[in-house]
């Protein structure tokens, strides 16, 4: 229970670095440098005002030099990023029952741990991409394009046998909306889910590179129809797709494997 709390506050401290880090590539600044600041007065925040989803509450959804409102954008990020951690370590769970804390001790379990970690940075790189395209429509490639190089180490080192099947899956995934971009001359998408379908792909092989795509066009048409229906959108509005491609992926790199067995079963193969 302790080791769950600890890495639920760390997936909300790197969900507070993904909202300063979506912010900062979206105006063009440099990730690395700087502090953090207020994007209304642009007064530097201290560390009372950057802890994960209490400062949000403490300061009452304003910030604290110049009253202006704070998105509720932000803590929802924060918590999606401990959420979502905690999942990943209750699938580590699985393999390493003793919990992180005493597996680093008794230096057991390194690849399960490897993979933990792995998982994390995906679902951090996925998090940043669902709330990038959502806020700006765009899947930037200072995003992709290292996620792609960074994962491949990690499937490397991971999962040598099937590296040659996880690069099939990177070029069906590309390949994929490639056709796409193609055919309509960029008209339904953009380059951008291009590098994401690569990226799918990498993360996480075959078949689950298909797997995901079927999950993201079945969520995403039946988000369509729930949006037009409440009339949040209307049929000229793009909505944009990357959200969907990112949660599925998501969705089969943690449960993938639970997935197929209610696909397999629902059609008795
Ligand atoms: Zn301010």
């Amino acid at each position: 229970m302790f080791e769950y709390i600890i890495i639920f506050i760390f997936g909300t401290i790197v969900g507070s670095f993904l909202n300063a880090l979506v912010w900062r590539l979206s105006v063009g600044e440099s990730v690395l440098h700087g502090r953090s600041y207020c994007t209304d007065c642009h007064t530097s925040l201290n560390a009372g005002d950057l802890i994960p989803l209490l400062s949000f509450f403490l300061l009452r959804r304003r910030c604290r030099y110049c009253r202006s409102n704070i998105s509720w954008r932000y803590p929802i990020i924060e918590a999606c990023g401990g959420l979502l951690f905690v999942l990943a370590y209750s699938i580590f769970l699985k393999t390493a029952p003793d919990g992180l804390a005493q597996s680093l001790l008794l230096g057991e379990h390194g690849r399960d741990i490897l993979l933990l970690i792995r998982n994390w940075f995906f679902i951090s790189v996925l998090l940043a991409l669902f709330y990038y395209d959502l806020r700006w429509s765009l899947l930037p490639d200072s995003i992709t394009l290292p996620a792609i190089v960074i994962g491949l180490v990690f499937q490397l080192i991971l999962l040598p046998q099937q590296f040659l099947f996880i690069i099939i899956a990177a070029l069906v995934g590309a390949g994929f909306f490639a056709a796409q971009y193609l055919l309509s001359r960029g008209a339904w998408i953009g380059g951008g889910d291009i590098r994401l379908g690569a990226l799918m792909g990498v993360m996480l092989g075959w078949p689950g590179v298909l797997l995901a795509l079927f999950v993201a066009y079945i969520v995403g048409a039946a988000g369509a129809i729930v949006l037009l229906a409440l009339k949040l959108k209307d049929r000229k509005s793009a909505i944009p797709f990357g959200p969907f491609l990112a949660g599925a992926t998501g969705m089969v790199l943690l449960y993938g494997d639970q997935l197929m067995s209610v696909i397999r079963n629902w059609y008795g193969i």
